[in-house]
């Protein structure tokens, strides 16, 4: 254990113990009604479905699961105050295992997902798909390492149905390139071309986009191609969502793996972490120009 893991596993215990993840879900759900959280989530094997199943019960009695369409409500009028807040689960890369398991599973808790998929990863032929995913997707990925589960993509046709149970695909660029100098066809090639892809593959828009990597692996010719093509722009960068505030410009979302203990998911849903990325978001929105949006009166 690293001293970086050992003082996490220390602060989610001091957390726990000290009830204050539950005071935090308190003040956040219960003070600002126009706050959302979105989660960031990528492989789902079978293996751990129970413990996913668990996870979203918690979630559900302190969150309402929503579709993106749901979601974007935020923006149109604030819940009542006693409302549990909404939340979107987001799975990233386009692993069949979102297909075979996290969509059925939020189906049963009513809920829908944003599955962000990579058109050229979806297209590879079996044998082709490991070699892509340590490429393009995980290159810190070491081989022994990975499960099938990891690495098998889902496939368009998938995709598509998908879409037509009622989640959303977004688009995470056409082949999970970096974002970050690249010439215009580039990204046209990358975000345009890729947003097309979907749309013929699903029959709907493409509302949503994320970027690859990490935090600031964007700049803002990249972003204003996203924006060119997309409604909804989602960070790697954790924070809550205030609709007061936030434009659908440059949403954050919070990675909570299935794989997370109790402990663990129940301080990173609580955000008493958030504040250690707020220098991040003040960054990119500085970045990205994305000014904050008016106040709007809360109801
Ligand atoms: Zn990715």
């Amino acid at each position: 254990m690293t001293l970086r893991s050992q003082a996490r596993a220390l602060l989610i215990q001091a957390a726990t113990l000290a009830r204050l993840d539950d005071v935090a879900l308190h003040f956040q759900n219960r003070r600002k009604p126009s706050l959302g959280l979105v989660v960031a989530v990528h492989e789902t094997p079978a293996s751990l479905a129970n413990q996913f199943q668990e996870q979203l019960e918690w979630v559900s009695r302190h969150f309402t699961i929503a579709s993106l369409e749901v979601f974007a409500r935020l923006w149109e009028h604030l819940p009542k105050s006693d409302a549990k807040p909404p939340i979107l689960f987001t799975f990233d890369d386009g692993r069949e295992s979102n297909y075979t398991v996290a969509a059925p599973l939020l189906e049963s808790f009513g809920g829908r997902g944003v599955f962000f998929v990579v058109p050229a990863f979806a297209e590879c032929a079996p044998a082709d798909a490991l070699a892509f995913y340590r490429s393009r997707i995980n290159p810190n990925s070491q081989p022994g390492d990975e499960k099938w589960e990891d690495w098998k993509p889902m496939s368009p046709g998938q995709i598509a149905e998908l879409a037509a149970r009622g989640h959303a695909i977004g688009n995470h660029t056409l082949t999970h390139e970096r974002l970050v100098g690249r010439s215009p066809e580039n990204l046209e090639r990358e975000i345009g071309d890729s947003a097309s892809k979907l749309s013929g593959w699903t029959e709907k828009p493409v509302d949503a986009f994320a970027w690859t990597f990490g935090w600031d692996a964007i700049d803002s010719k990249a972003w204003t191609v996203a924006q060119r093509h997309h409604r909804f722009c989602f960070a790697p960068c954790p924070g809550a969502i205030d609709a007061r505030y936030d434009s659908p410009a440059l949403l954050w979302r919070r990675e909570i793996e299935l794989r997370y203990s109790a402990a663990e998911y129940r301080l990173l849903y609580s955000g008493l972490a958030d504040s250690w990325w707020s220098a991040h978001r003040t960054h990119l929105r500085r970045k990205l120009r994305v000014s904050p949006l008016h106040k709007i009166e809360v109801l």
